[in-house]
């Protein structure tokens, strides 16, 4: 549950009085300002060679942080007020419309944010005793509530506490100490019951009271050792107005109708109470750069306690987290109705224009534009008066007790009239009732002759009924009747069937048998003529028997003679005979024999062809156990080959495993490689856009030679950027750097090329440096720079490395891995003026570490830093100039606190040469950065012969007289006052 939900359930379960009392809600976010605190003392000695890191544009309520020498982000605000915004102004816009609403019964809180020093206690808590324009946010806002309220009907109370290591102390009564915290658990409203509260009668007496309070401070902290700037000064202003008529008109309809429920509908006194919060919030600079320790940072963890738990509770709430840990510090309990709770709340914070806290800066700036996302819903207090709603009701009841006794004696006088008029209605009725009863009795009549009418029609109905029973009967027995005759003339008609079936069956029988007896008798008359022939055959032989028989006894009684002849010859006759029978057997044998060879006359052939056929067959036989055996062999070579060919799909088939697997793990590459491309893409344009440097040098044109850098860039829209800096973001927190970094070893030129401009981008954010060097990558730039051919990567590396060296440890591992010398070759070795302006930059980087100096120049990093002027490019110029001025300024610091001495490293190879001659001519920036050098190399003692021998004391005038920056115009000034350079300006004089 966060602030928001509590406030929702504070509402829902809110009863009574209260829910009466809540009248309106109304959202709001909190409202964010920023304000540059004017440069001071400080920053112009120790800064004035770095540009501001922040740059405003107040009238687009924009701020542009710069991010490193070549890059700026911007951010937007409700308002952006520069250096010279006046505390009036601040006042109305930041907190004039809290104090509106909180007079209007809503609570207020007016918070300032930022580092110590930058101005939170100038803003909000300076009294102007001397200056009446310097008055801060505390007394404006008094002054303003005080002119809005009655001295007689309301009231102005103040509690003023100090918020210090987890416990609260009274700044009215510093004898409170451990204030504890209460919260209604009815409303949620959080209290502190235990601090004093001062009614303020007028701004003389809160004045009054805020510098006892101020003193008490001071007081405090003194004792406890320590500085205001480490805790949190709250003032509570409670303001208690009565309601008028004219704000009575705010109130809803609703509330008037629940508002005339009141008997008598008499109208109740509200008062509105509200409260404004104005907050001092403690430094929110990190505990290391404070240089706390021991006891201290025991005490910082508990101020890093509160602060932290109110970062923490604005990044929940910005995020729209479930759950806001409002519980883990004393201060955002306090504050719980200010963030995302029912006040309006303004903050504003504040920040300083030097470079030396970027860091700080920055983290204070991404606090506000968190804050910006919280909405409130602003809540009006509203309570009943009740001590006079009180006397009031009582006045009520009286009136309404008399007002009863005059309603009873009326009522009296209504009674009487009703009852007379009672009587009357009685008698009305009891005539209805006679009319009534004769009405009945003649219906009754009426209905005793209607029920006899219907018993005749029933009995008629009854006999129908009966005649009809009696007809369907009949009709069935008839249709019964004929059911059966329909169905013998069925069974009749199937019987004919079959007898003209019959018959016709016979009579063909008939038929059949007559043409047999047809048939036979024919036969029959065939069989007697052919006895007949027959017999005259047998009777014809029987007369030639005769005949011989005739002329056989005529021959014998003729011819007796001769019979012994014809004997003779009768008997060869007769032998003739036998002969010519056995012939005739023959002959019939013969016959027979024929006719057996007819009749088997083709077996003999059949045996031939079956012969032939059985050697055919055999040989057949033959051949087939001949294919059989092929067949055979053929057979078992075949299985062998089936067998060989199941191995090798076995084999075919893990080979095809193992391609599968590979090509699988290919695509894998494949997707990987295309997704780093298309990132390093992705990235290459996010780094041409974001990077100028880099734009140019990849870029042909040497026309955008010379333009400011990172400033006017045609950049793609926020989201876009934003986005593909969420990839690189995303790169880094999966910690797929080393991917990245694995690429800048690719032997694809062009991988290698992306990969080293994707480093170079993720190098130029802070937050990423330290992994980039973790995982090697400082060691694989240093690497390119050593080896690579390539102009591309050796621009591209250069810029990594001076990204790289914006980090005081990274500078010193650049070093230590000798990558002083590798920029010093590389500054001797190309006349690529892109590179060059890289080399540069890293090599001014590396400058601004003093205890890098030493071997800076042994390495010969300052003569190649010089020598790369050379070149005669202003963008290579400007970075020379500016290496050179961190140098000097890192050495006069170190002389100034005593562990440096001698001769200046930079006047040893030949600088104070080059800063005399060039000074004059160079462009604005660089002028800046190479007088400021000259400054800082005057002031070391030792250089003075030097100086004077080369005319610097000339040029030193010069600055002090012409230079177009005061502050430098002053340092010049107060080097010449020093003692070297008395003598010489008064031999000139
Ligand atoms: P903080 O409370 O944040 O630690 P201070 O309010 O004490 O910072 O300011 C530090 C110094 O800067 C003070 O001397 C203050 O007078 C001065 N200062 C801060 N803001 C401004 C301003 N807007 N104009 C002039 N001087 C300022
Ligand atoms: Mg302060």
């Amino acid at each position: 549950m966060g602030f928001k939900c509590l406030v929702f359930l504070l509402l829902s379960s809110m009863g009574g009085t209260y829910v009466e009392g809540e009248l309106k809600a109304d959202s709001g976010r909190v409202r964010v300002a920023v304000r540059l605190r004017p440069r001071n003392a400080d920053d112009l000695l120790s800064d004035a060679d770095f540009a501001d890191c922040v740059e405003l544009q107040p009238e687009m309520r924009r701020l542009k942080l710069r991010k490193n020498n070549w890059s700026s982000e911007s951010y937007r605000f409700d308002e952006v007020f520069t250096e010279s915004a006046s505390q009036r102004r601040v006042y109305e816009v930041v907190a004039k419309p809290v104090v509106e609403s909180v007079l209007n019964g809503y609570n207020g809180t007016v918070m300032a944010y930022g580092q110590t020093g930058t101005g939170k206690t100038y803003t909000l808590g300076r009294l102007g005793n001397d200056d009446a324009s310097e008055r801060g946010i505390m007394v404006r806002a008094l002054e303003d509530i005080i002119a809005n309220t009655s001295p007689t009907s309301d009231s102005v109370e103040i509690s003023y506490v100090q918020l210090y290591m987890e416990s609260i102390q009274d700044l009215l009564a510093p004898e409170k100490i451990n204030i504890p915290i209460t919260e209604d658990p009815r409303t949620g409203e959080v209290s502190l019951p235990g601090a004093a509260v001062v009614k303020i009668r007028d701004i003389d007496h809160f004045l009054q009271q805020l510098q006892i309070g101020e003193a008490n401070r001071h007081a405090a902290n003194t004792k406890l050792n320590t500085e205001s700037s480490r805790s949190h000064a709250i003032l509570m202003v409670y303001v208690r107005r009565s309601v008028h008529k004219k704000v009575e008109d705010e109130i809803s309809s609703q509330e008037k109708v629940n508002r005339s429920d009141v008997p008598g509908g008499s109208r109740i006194p509200i008062v509105r109470k509200s409260k404004l919060l104005i907050v001092d919030l403690a430094g929110s600079e990190r505990v290391d750069k404070s240089g706390s320790e021991g006891q201290l940072l025991e005490e910082a963890k508990f101020i890093n306690l509160s602060l932290t738990s109110l970062g923490k509770c604005i990044n929940a709430l910005a995020e729209n987290s479930p759950h806001i840990p409002i519980r883990d510090s004393k201060l955002t309990r306090l504050l719980r109705d200010s963030f995302g709770g029912s006040a309006r709340t303004s903050l504003i914070i504040t920040i300083g224009p030097s470079a030396r806290h970027h860091a700080e800066t920055t983290s204070t700036i991404m606090f506000g534009q968190r804050a910006m996302k919280i909405v409130n819903m602003v809540k009006l207090k509203e309570e009943f008066d009740y001590e006079s709603l009180c006397r009031k009701l009582e006045k009520q009841v009286d009136q309404l007790t008399e007002e009863i006794e005059r309603q009873q004696k009326l009522r009296k006088n209504d009674t009487d009239e009703l009852e007379k008029r009672l009587i009357e209605c009685q008698n009305t009725f009891a005539e209805a009732e006679k009319n009534l009863v004769t009405r009945s009795e003649f219906l009754e009549k009426e209905n005793t002759r209607l029920e006899l009418e219907m018993k005749d029609f029933l009995n008629e109905l009854n006999h129908q009924k009966d005649l009809n029973v009696l007809m369907r009967d009949e009709v069935a027995s008839l249709e019964m009747s004929l059911k059966h005759s329909k169905q013998y003339q069925l069974e009749n008609s199937t019987c004919q069937q079959v007898l003209a079936d019959t018959t016709q069956m016979y009579e063909k029988k008939i038929a059949e048998l007559i043409k047999q007896l047809g048939d036979e008798r024919a036969r029959y008359e065939t069989a007697g003529e052919q006895l007949d022939v027959i017999k005259k055959l047998l009777s014809e032989s029987q007369q030639k028997i005769q005949q011989q028989k005739t002329e056989n006894s005529t021959y014998q009684k003729a011819l007796a003679d001769t019979t012994q002849m014809y004997e003779k010859k009768i008997a060869e006759l007769t032998k003739q005979l036998e002969d010519e029978h056995a012939r005739f057997e023959g002959a019939e044998k013969q016959l027979d024999e024929a006719k057996n060879l007819l009749s088997c006359h083709q077996k003999p052939m059949q045996q031939d062809e079956i012969d032939e056929l059985k050697m055919r067959l055999h040989e057949m036989g033959r051949h087939q156990e001949l294919s059989v055996n092929e067949l055979q062999s053929l057979q078992s070579e075949y299985n062998d080959l089936l067998s060989e060919k199941a191995t090798l799909t076995e084999e075919l088939h893990a080979v095809n495993q193992t391609l599968s697997v590979e090509e699988k793990q290919r695509k894998t590459i494949e997707n990987e490689l295309v997704k780093l491309k298309k990132l390093v893409l992705e990235n290459d344009h996010d780094f041409e856009d974001k990077k100028s440097y880099v734009k140019e040098s990849i870029g042909k044109e040497s026309s955008a030679f010379g333009a400011p850098v990172g400033l006017h860039k045609s950049n793609p829209s926020r989201e876009t950027i934003s986005g593909q800096r969420a990839t690189i973001a995303k790169i880094c927190e999966e910690g797929k750097i080393f991917l990245i970094l694995a690429l800048l070893t690719s032997e694809d030129l062009d991988v290698q090329i992306h990969a080293v401009k994707v480093v170079a981008n993720l190098a130029a954010e802070d937050i990423n440096q330290e992994k980039i060097v973790e995982e090697g990558g400082l060691d694989a730039l240093l690497l390119l720079l050593r080896s690579s051919k390539s102009t591309t990567i050796l621009r591209v590396a250069s810029g990594a490395i001076a990204n790289l060296a914006m980090n005081e440890l990274n500078q010193g591992l650049i070093i230590s891995k000798g990558g002083g010398q590798l920029l010093a070759n590389m500054a001797s070795k190309t006349d690529d003026p892109q590179t060059l302006r890289m080399v540069a930059g890293a090599i001014a980087n590396l400058c601004g570490n003093e205890k890098l100096h030493m071997m800076l120049k042994e390495e010969g990093g300052i003569k190649a830093l010089l020598g790369m002027v050379r070149s005669g490019n202003s963008d290579v110029i400007a970075q020379v100039a500016r290496g050179v001025a961190n140098f000097a300024k890192c050495e006069s610091r170190g002389i100034i606190q005593g562990h440096r001495k001698g001769r200046s490293l930079l006047v040893e190879d030949g600088a104070l040469t080059w800063l005399i001659s060039n000074c004059n001519t160079a462009s604005a920036s660089t002028r800046r950065h190479m007088e400021l050098a000259l400054c800082h190399l005057a002031q070391n003692e030792n250089n003075a012969q030097d100086f004077k021998s080369s005319g610097g004391v000339r040029e030193l005038k010069r600055i002090a007289a012409e230079s177009t920056r005061e502050d430098i115009q002053n340092l010049a000034k107060k080097t010449l006052k020093s003692t070297p350079f008395q003598a010489e300006i008064h031999a000139e004089l």
